[in-house]
């Protein structure tokens, strides 16, 4: 019997309002905090932002708001100031997404404020990206996602260790993904890696401890006799980051 019995398995959740903050975040902080954008920084941004435009599950006024930013970037091609750019984007927040002003961690929530966050988010929407790239017919290019991720953090993530030790597993493993499908696995054993190398350390937060992803308890499948089943680990993160499953609390 189960040693579950009251409580049916409750799915893991992701929350678009986390996926949004972290866009803000990484818009706001790590590129307009810069002096200026330009050379190989400036194509990472554009890539990105172009990967963005097709992948993130936007709501109709954040896919408008992604556009005239990505039209921004790309009508400079010499390069921006970031104190300017960052003028723009409260304009375009204003007209877009007035409701960015207010956003709060959910998903993302740390038990206290130094916990979670901004990585948390940046974490999600790279899987909500890649999965969103699986899912689309029109997307034939198996790296696409993970070269734009892999650039966006080589410049861009302000968390420098983070960055050095994400392309360390990039170097070592990327040339293994053929297919799309492979791209999602590489993603999620990339951040298995992560978890692996954190767990029990100074900036995990207590109350979310670090696991090998997914638990066995919202994910039976995932695991036969203590080996992983990717197929089945696929159909998990699909069903966990797809666009019609992400929960829109906290938007309205
Ligand atoms: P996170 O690890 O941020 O995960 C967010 C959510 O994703 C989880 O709540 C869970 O729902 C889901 N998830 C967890 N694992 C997986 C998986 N394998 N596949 C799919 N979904 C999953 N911090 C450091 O201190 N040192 C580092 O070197 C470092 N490297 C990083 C590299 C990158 C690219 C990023 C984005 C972050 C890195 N961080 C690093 C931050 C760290 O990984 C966590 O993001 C942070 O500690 C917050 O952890 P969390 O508990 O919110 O969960």
């Amino acid at each position: 019997t189960s040693i579950y019995p009251l409580k049916p398995l409750t799915p893991d959740v992701t929350y678009l309002i986390d996926i949004e903050k972290g866009l803000k975040y990484l818009l706001e902080h790590e590129v307009a905090l810069l002096r200026v954008v330009t050379g190989e920084k400036l194509e990472a941004l554009k890539n990105f932002m172009l990967v963005l435009n097709k992948y993130f599950p936007a709501r109709k006024r954040v896919g408008e708001y992604l556009e005239i930013v990505m039209n921004y970037i790309n009508k400079h091609a010499d390069g921006f100031k970031g104190e300017e750019f960052g003028e723009k984007l409260k304009l375009y927040e204003q007209k877009y997404t007035p409701e960015w002003k207010n956003l709060e961690w959910k998903g993302c929530k740390g038990s206290r404020p130094v916990y979670r966050g901004y990585p948390c988010s940046l974490w999600t929407m790279f899987h909500t990206l890649s999965v969103s790239s699986y899912l689309d017919p029109h997307s034939k290019e198996p790296l696409e996602v993970l070269k734009a991720i892999k650039d966006y953090v080589k410049y861009f993530f302000g968390c420098r260790e983070c960055a050095t030790h994400f392309l360390k597993v990039v170097n070592e493993t990327l040339s293994q993904v053929k297919t799309k499908e492979d791209a999602v696995l590489w993603l999620w054993k990339a951040h298995n890696k992560a978890n692996i190398r954190l767990s029990k350390d100074v900036s995990e937060d207590p109350k979310y401890p670090k696991i090998e992803f997914p638990s066995r308890i919202k994910c039976p499948l995932c695991r036969v006799d203590n080996k992983w089943n990717e197929k089945e680990v696929v159909n998990y993160l699909v069903e966990l980051y797809r666009r019609e499953n992400l929960s829109f609390e906290g938007l309205n």
